[in-house]
């Protein structure tokens, strides 16, 4: 019974005097290598060479904070629920006095992990969250040789006061209508007293 069209018939017949010199083959293979000279390259000499990427590249996380600085994160583990490859973990701790400019609201994460070997970077814990506090960004996930070194942490996740991450253009027309709703607390800033009303972000 024929299982499958691509089957090959298997030839048992003695090898012919220039077959046995191997010379056609080499010259068949040169040949091969030879035409592959002239032809435009199909690799780029990454990392000083990039490949031009599409706007919607999902990458590595951001957790981003606010613009005085403080965590977005609140530790509501949507983000988690959301993810498919049950990539995020986390553990929550509640603010204490004096630190609300370092944690935008009572509660906040004290440790955040993702699995940067489980994530398919889908993109659903960013549209999850409720806070803005998670985005995806259009950085290539570093190589590593350990297993251990692709759970990333707070220390590799939260956004760099030095270094702030653009994600204005991975926020949707309607987060940045919600924004301008008044009258929502959600956004309002804080001013290391209260809460700014009116000045939004
Ligand atoms: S991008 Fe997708 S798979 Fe990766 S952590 Fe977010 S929800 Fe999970
Ligand atoms: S990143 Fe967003 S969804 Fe995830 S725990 Fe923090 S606030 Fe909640």
């Amino acid at each position: 019974m024929k299982l499958t069209s691509r089957s090959k018939v298997v030839s048992n017949k003695e090898q012919s005097f220039s077959e046995s010199l191997y010379l056609p083959g080499i010259i068949k293979g040169m040949s091969i290598t030879l035409s592959h000279l002239f032809k435009r390259r199909a690799t780029v000499k990454y990392p000083d060479e990039l490949r031009p990427m599409a706007g919607v590249y999902r990458g590595q996380h951001v957790l981003k904070r606010d613009d005085i600085g403080a965590e977005r994160c609140t530790a509501c583990g949507l983000c988690a629920v959301a993810c498919p490859a049950e990539a995020i973990t986390m553990e929550s701790a509640e603010r204490k006095k004096g630190e609300e400019g370092m944690y935008r609201e009572e509660k906040y994460a004290r440790i955040y992990e993702i699995n940067m070997l489980r994530c398919i970077f889908c993109g659903l814990c960013e549209e999850a969250c409720p806070k803005e506090a998670i985005f995806l960004t259009d950085k290539i996930v570093d190589t590593e040789y350990e297993r251990e070194d692709f759970i990333y942490g707070k220390d590799k996740l939260v956004e760099k006061m030095t270094a702030r991450i653009d994600v204005t253009k991975r926020q949707t027309k309607e987060v940045i209508e919600f924004k301008k709703l008044p009258g929502l607390k959600h956004n309002e800033l804080f001013d290391g007293k209260s809460l700014n009303k009116g000045k939004k972000h």
